[in-house]
């Protein structure tokens, strides 16, 4: 199948669990998760009307980014963000998702250059209960909204899961339900966003009130 298919068929899915859910489709934006993936892709994947696109590696991301800085992409970043990258990750992306303590986000907000918007950043949750390094442990997450709300180089848009995986849709919609929970908890006028969903449980996310949704293999085939 070619990119455009896929494309088409993550949208149907979109659109379809959207429907059950009640929700408007367009409440819904998906984010194309390309990391790994060949520059050529993507642009098949932007004519294809794609226009949202996510790396989770800086130097992969810069290359790419100079070979399509003819195109009017919108960059997301969504790994894991090391203290020596983040003037890279400030500068060359319009979103980070995976923001997961202060010292990050002061640096993201300090190294932003300031006739730049503000850097959209959302907090990475870690609510599925394995060992990962990643993301703020629920009770700490009303003390780093306060200190990232007097941040004026980043602005705070939402929360982001990566729950462990599961092939149970019940068990997904469980975990997606728990985080929904949490960002009704403590959003606000400015945090609008709820990033969860990837390939395999893009629907259960979806039912559970995403906002972005973060697709890689499902449009661009496994990764290596
Ligand atoms: C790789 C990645 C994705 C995409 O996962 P797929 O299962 O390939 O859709 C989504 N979010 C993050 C943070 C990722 O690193």
């Amino acid at each position: 199948m070619t990119i455009a298919r896929h494309l088409t068929v993550v949208k149907q899915r979109i659109d379809i669990s959207a429907a059950q859910a009640g929700r408007n489709p367009g409440e819904v934006k998906l984010i194309a998760v390309s990391k790994t993936k060949s520059v050529d892709v993507m642009l098949d994947a932007w004519r294809a009307g794609q226009f949202h696109f996510a790396e989770s590696y800086v130097q992969e991301a810069l290359v790419k980014q100079k070979a399509l800085s003819h195109v009017p992409l919108c960059w997301h970043f969504v790994g894991p963000v090391q203290s020596n990258k983040t003037a890279a990750i400030a500068n060359h992306f319009s979103w980070v998702h995976s923001v997961d303590r202060l010292k990050i986000a002061r640096r993201l907000s300090e190294q932003r250059r300031p006739q730049l918007a503000p850097l959209n950043i959302c907090l990475q949750v870690n609510i599925s209960h394995e060992t990962s390094k990643h993301g703020v442990i629920p009770d700490h997450i009303p003390a780093l909204i306060e200190q990232v709300g007097q941040l004026s180089g980043v602005v705070l848009r939402g929360l982001m899961f990566i729950p462990k995986r599961t092939e149970s849709h019940s068990e997904q919609r469980y975990i997606f339900k728990q985080a929904n929970s949490l960002f009704n908890q403590y959003r606000s006028a400015s945090m609008d966003t709820l990033s969860m969903g990837m390939s395999s449980d893009l629907e259960a996310a979806i039912v559970e009130g995403a906002t972005m949704v973060r697709i890689g293999t499902a449009l661009f085939g496994p990764r290596e």
